[in-house]
């Protein structure tokens, strides 16, 4: 191994750790010699420092990512692509504030993509056309070439995972850009490329913020494709920039999904489900389930069961393991859900929580909040807060439960809890949400497709869907007939 992604800082207190990018092979430093600050969120600390990469640095790994492309991967074998990813699989790393216990799931589930991609690259099949006999036709699968990956903070190194693994089974190179709270992990990762296989210039890891790193590799004309998940806001920005290309552009975009409880549900179950579905990775979820719908008939004991459960959780720092709820990822984002707590005081009514705890000195906690009475209009019903913030909603009954539930921009997923299959079908089939889960919600799974309907975005990741985003698709047309061509 040449080099790595960490060194000790010199300059800074001893536990701050200086971190590299990584381009073309080699962890190296922004052209511009910025940095910037990474922080730990239960203690408010900085941890490490990145470089604060820019368009110089976008256009170095952009370069780098095409002749990587052209000389090599694009003609790699299927077989030693998937091979390559397979030992991605075996190695695993950590930093976000979440849970441990929620970290070694992630863990669990970013090897387990890798290895599903692994095996997924040598099945990409193109297909012979029942074209007349004196020709042959193929519909030929080719890789896109250079992918332009841009991620958030919630998942850092899953979402790393599901970008990454289908772009380099399809044959793709790739450029990506975490997000700046939370680029530690993947540039960890990074370090092991080399050892593993992977040709210089095939991944290139790109820190920096938004507007400086984010925005050139959009704009990058070597950039074929890019997959982009965060806020709707951003969506919509990259999606401007990418029409000047004609890029490709896939979107995942967040929601705000509902969880809709009948009262023929187990209760117990529900209960559970709907904080399992709003409060995991302290709500920073695209999918979280944070409109909850509550048939009328059992409304009142839901709600008060769910309020002294969530009393319960225990709220500390990502590495104690008892700790159920993290604090939040940044102070910027500690202050956004504080906003909306503010709003929902004023437009609904509290159960439980409802403002910052207060028995920590540092961190950027948010107590796990219940609001009733929500109208679905209101805006903790409409918009992502992405935070523990669960807005409770009465509803009479089926018809009225598919009308509240699809009052909203977003479309990514939907629950349904219901001892009744006929009423789940009829239910499921009238959401109109990319994911809908019934009896629970927030289950994973690589073999099956990510993504939102509306405002949620569009494209699908994971499964083969995933893959299918960084393939074109080539007609060839064989001539069998030795007789002239044409009339001329
Ligand atoms: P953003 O959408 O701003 O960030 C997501 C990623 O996009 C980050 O890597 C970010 O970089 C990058 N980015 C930001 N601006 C640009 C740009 N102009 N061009 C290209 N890339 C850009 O989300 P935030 O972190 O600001 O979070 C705000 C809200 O977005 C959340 O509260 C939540 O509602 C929603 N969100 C949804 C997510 C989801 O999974 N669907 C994930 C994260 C957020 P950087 O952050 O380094 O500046």
């Amino acid at each position: 191994m040449t080099s790595t992604a960490t060194a000790k800082s010199k300059t800074r207190k001893s536990e701050v750790t200086r971190y590299r990018m990584y381009i073309d092979g080699k962890f190296v430093d922004a052209a511009s010699g910025k940095t910037f600050d990474v922080y730990d969120p239960a203690t408010e600390g900085v941890i490490a420092t990145c470089p604060a990469g820019g368009a110089a640095d976008i256009d170095r790994a952009a370069q780098a990512a095409t002749r990587a492309f052209h000389d090599g991967w694009r003609s790699v074998t299927a077989q030693e692509r998937g091979r390559i990813l397979f030992r991605l699989a075996e190695l695993e790393t950590l930093n976000s504030g979440k849970p441990i216990v929620e970290s070694e799931y992630d863990m669990d589930d970013t090897a387990t993509c890798f290895e599903y991609y692994g095996g997924l690259a040598t099945k990409i099949n193109g297909e012979v056309l029942p074209v007349p006999a004196e020709a042959v036709a193929l519909a030929m699968r080719e890789p896109i070439g250079v992918a332009g990956q841009i991620i958030p903070w919630n998942y850092p190194l899953m979402m790393a995972a599901w970008k990454i693994a289908p772009a380099l089974a399809a044959g793709c190179t790739v450029v990506l850009k975490p997000a700046e709270q939370t680029p530690l992990s993947i540039l960890k990762l990074a370090e092991d490329f080399e050892a593993i296989g992977l040709p210089p210039g095939v991944v290139n890891i790109v820190t920096g913020d938004g507007p400086g790193a984010g925005a050139p590799l959009v704009a990058h004309p070597k950039v074929r494709k890019v997959a982009f998940t965060g806020s709707a806001e951003v969506g919509k920005t990259i999606m401007r920039t990418a029409a000047d290309q004609l890029k490709r552009v896939s979107l995942e975009l967040g929601g705000k999904s509902p969880n809709i409880f009948f009262s023929d549900a187990d209760f117990e179950n529900a209960v559970d489900g709907a904080l399992f579905g709003t409060f995991i990775n302290q709500g920073e979820v695209c999918s979280a389930g944070s409109r909850v719908l509550v048939q009328k008939d059992i409304y009142k004991k839901f709600v008060d069961a769910a309020a002294a459960k969530a009393k319960t959780i225990r709220l500390g720092p990502g590495v104690d393991r008892e700790t159920k709820m993290g604090p939040l990822v940044s102070a910027e984002q500690r202050d956004r859900v504080a906003g909306y707590l503010k709003t929902g005081r004023g437009e609904a009514k509290v159960a439980v929580g409802g403002g910052t705890p207060k028995q920590f000195d540092k961190g950027w906690y948010v107590e796990p909040t219940i609001f009733y009475d929500v109208d679905n209009g209101a805006k903790i019903a409409q918009e992502e807060i992405f935070g523990p913030v669960m807005s409770v909603i009465p509803f009479k009954d089926e018809a009225d439960a598919i009308r509240i539930a699809n009052e909203s921009p977003y479309g990514l997923a939907a629950a349904v809890w219901t001892r009744d299959i006929f009423k789940a079908f009829r239910v499921v089939k009238s959401l109109e949400a990319g994911i809908v889960w019934v009896n629970h919600m927030q289950p994973t799974f690589v073999e099956a497709p990510w993504g939102g309907y509306k405002m949620s975005g569009f494209g699908r990741e994971l499964g083969h869907w995933g893959v299918e985003e960084y393939l074109e698709t080539k007609q060839v047309f064989i001539n069998l007939d030795e007789k002239p061509i044409g009339w001329y």
